[in-house]
């Protein structure tokens, strides 16, 4: 059993050294429980932050345990009449080959004959697109006309966001890194106007978004924080919403910036609403049957992009950061 991890915490950008990559005995099934041995691994900006020893939404990731992450995989060997061996599972685990699960612990069991790879449950149905889902229909809620920027637009959740923006009728600028990730936007995902942030700093960004949203922008999705954000902020219209989803611009940066633009949000009389997908865990399967049937109906396209083997957990961890990617970021470990 291959395990991923952490040895300690990453100060600023994390290096080779943060992990460990060791192997263990397969472990036999905890009582009342199985060993799962995992095929996906879903690697998302949160493992980054729950690496870090401070206050969060979750305890951090203990040094010496794997890098915490939901999975994907089939039970090996169990001690529950309910987990047959065999059966699909998924939950949150870590990165490692098998792993030793209780199953009140985050765990469902799957039917991968919906879908068309196992790696949906961490894409298509899974918390990413489920946080779009959940934070535009339950907190940004998208009306006819409006107008929504989205950051991170090419990424796992910007990408869903920006088309359930489309299919409600608005008008969608999408902000990702590159000319290849601003054309896919438009090719692939429908936007309306993609925007590339690289190497622009707040007045030139502001100034592209300014010209696409001569109105100001009524909805910010906001993935990334930073310069990208002051931007957005500073083409604020009357009564705004923005929606705090994640910040990974200042994930690995030592003195986390804040928002300049505060005053903006005063004149323009915006709201600012954190939001956190665990808070919708019970409505899971509702956000997952409408995806599905956008899906079906061929109105909304996800990507996944999936790379082998755990001994290269860590570089692909790191595509998070760099943006060398494209879709929802996945390692296959079986
Ligand atoms: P993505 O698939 O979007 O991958 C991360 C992307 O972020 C990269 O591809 C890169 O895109 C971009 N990025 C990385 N570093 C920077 C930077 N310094 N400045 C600007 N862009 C950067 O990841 P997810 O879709 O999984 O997550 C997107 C955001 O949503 C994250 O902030 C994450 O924390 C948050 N999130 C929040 C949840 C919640 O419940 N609140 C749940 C799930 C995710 P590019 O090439 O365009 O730069």
């Amino acid at each position: 059993n291959r395990r991923f991890l952490l040895k300690r915490r990453p100060k600023g950008d994390p290096v080779p050294e943060d992990f460990d990559l060791v192997t263990e005995d397969v472990p036999s099934p905890p009582a009342g429980g199985f060993v799962m041995r995992n095929h996906y691994i879903s690697l998302d900006p949160a493992q980054r932050g729950w690496m870090d020893d401070a206050p969060s939404y979750m305890p951090p990731i203990p040094l010496g345990d794997p890098v915490r992450a939901t999975s994907v995989g089939v039970v090996h060997a169990s001690d529950n009449p309910d987990y047959e061996v065999g059966q699909w599972v998924m939950g949150l685990n870590g990165i490692e080959e098998f792993s030793s699960v209780v199953p009140e612990h985050f765990t469902a069991k799957i039917d991968p004959t919906m879908v068309d790879s196992p790696a949906r449950f961490l894409s298509a149905m899974g918390a990413v697109s489920l946080t779009a889902y959940f934070a535009m229909m339950e907190v940004a809620k998208p009306k006819e006309g409006e107008v929504l920027c989205v950051s991170g637009a090419a990424g796992a959740v910007g990408s869903v966001v920006g088309q359930i923006g489309k299919i409600h009728g608005c008008k969608v600028i999408g902000i990702a890194g590159g000319p290849d990730k601003c054309k896919r936007l438009i090719d692939d995902y429908g936007f309306d106007f993609a925007i590339d942030y690289r190497g622009k700093d707040r007045h030139a960004l502001a100034k592209e978004i300014a010209k696409a949203a001569p109105d100001g922008l009524d909805i910010v999705f906001e993935n990334v924080g930073g310069e990208v954000m002051e931007a957005e902020v500073m083409n604020l219209a009357h009564y705004a919403r923005v929606v705090l989803c994640g910040l990974i611009s200042e994930y690995n940066s030592v003195e986390k910036h804040g928002l300049q633009g505060l005053w903006r949000i005063l004149t323009q009389r915006a709201t600012i609403h954190g939001f956190l997908i665990m808070d919708y865990a019970d409505r899971f399967p509702e956000g997952g049957a409408q995806i599905a049937e956008w899906m079906a109906e061929g109105r909304m396209r996800i990507d996944e992009d999936i790379y082998e083997g755990i001994e290269n957990a860590y570089e692909t961890f790191m595509r998070l950061f760099s943006g060398d990617k494209d879709g929802k970021l996945v390692l296959k470990v079986a």
